[in-house]
């Protein structure tokens, strides 16, 4: 498959370069990112230490919008949405990594994906894709007589809270214990809050330093306590994670997509975050 990346000077972008380059699926074919960056003409290997690919920055995705087969896309939701629109009108297949989208946001990619194929995933991991089942286990035995609680802690750079992967750990166990996290979520907590109400789930947002990304989910019952944790050491695990998505779309023309999709493991709880 040959891929284009689309903020490509970013944090994720140049590890993105970086994993297209070492999977043995993929060759790199594109990458973009904002007009005025220092950066656009420069040779896109030559950010990861790896000159000499000929594939050089640009600052408009329409120009190579046709040098790719699919594009990885980990910006910022505005340019996501416009990415999408250029893409869907090409026919080119979409990698979608951005987090902190809206509602209406992601309609506009489930609409898109009547035209192309796109998966959409708010964390590429192998680990933190198997916690999303391990959490539909615990959430079905545990979670009737337990507080639930997410807790996430990034780095100081990170634009949006909580991070999609806790939104997303929220959905899971919402929708496998039938309730809609839109009316039991409690974001932070301060002053006089009154007593817990056990049919919420609480989130709590840590930001600091160069944290690349833990999420836990706690089940708090009475005598005994279950968490489910994972933690993300370098942000390759998303790099990777992303380029093997890329490579999946290959036998995929229209549709969208997420990484249990990818992974094989969506069975009964496909569409978490499609909904
Ligand atoms: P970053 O700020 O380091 O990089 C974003 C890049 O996008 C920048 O280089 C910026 O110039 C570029 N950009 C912005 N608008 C653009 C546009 N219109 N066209 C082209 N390029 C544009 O941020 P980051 O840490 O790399 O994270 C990027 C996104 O990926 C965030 O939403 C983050 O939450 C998400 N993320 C997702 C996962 C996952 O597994 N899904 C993992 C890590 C980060």
């Amino acid at each position: 498959m040959k891929v284009g990346i689309i903020g490509a000077a970013g944090r994720m972008g140049r590890i993105l370069i970086e994993a297209t380059l070492a999977n043995p699926q993929t060759t790199l074919a594109a990458a973009v990112d904002v007009p005025g960056s220092s950066l656009i003409g420069a040779d896109a290997g030559e950010l990861v230490g790896q000159g000499g690919q000929g594939v050089f920055l640009v600052d408009d995705l329409g120009k190579v919008v046709n040098d790719a087969d699919v594009f990885i896309d980990f910006t910022v939701p505005q340019a996501t949405v416009a990415n999408v629109d250029i893409c869907r009108a090409a026919g080119t297949k979409l990698v979608i990594g951005t987090t902190g989208l809206n509602d209406e946001q992601k309609a506009a990619l489930r609409e898109a994906a009547g035209d192309i194929a796109i998966c959409f995933a708010p964390n590429y991991s192998i680990g933190v894709n198997l916690c999303f089942k391990l959490l539909e286990t615990a959430a079905r035995v545990m979670g009737e007589d337990a507080d639930i609680e997410v807790i996430e802690a990034h780095h100081r750079h990170k634009i949006d809270a909580p991070s999609g992967t806790a939104l997303r750990l929220g959905e899971v166990v919402a929708q496998t214990l039938g309730r809609d996290l839109k009316d039991c979520a409690v974001y932070g907590r301060e002053g006089q809050t009154g007593a817990r109400d056990r049919k919420t789930i609480g989130f709590e947002t840590i930001r600091g330093g160069d944290i690349v990304g833990d999420h836990t989910v706690l089940f708090a019952a009475d005598g005994e306590r279950v968490e489910i944790t994972h933690k993300a050491s370098s942000r390759m695990a998303f790099g990777r994670g992303a380029v093997h998505a890329a490579a999946w779309l290959a036998d995929h023309d229209k549709g969208l997509f997420d990484m249990q999709d990818v992974l094989g493991l969506a069975g009964d709880s496909a569409g978490w975050g499609k909904g």
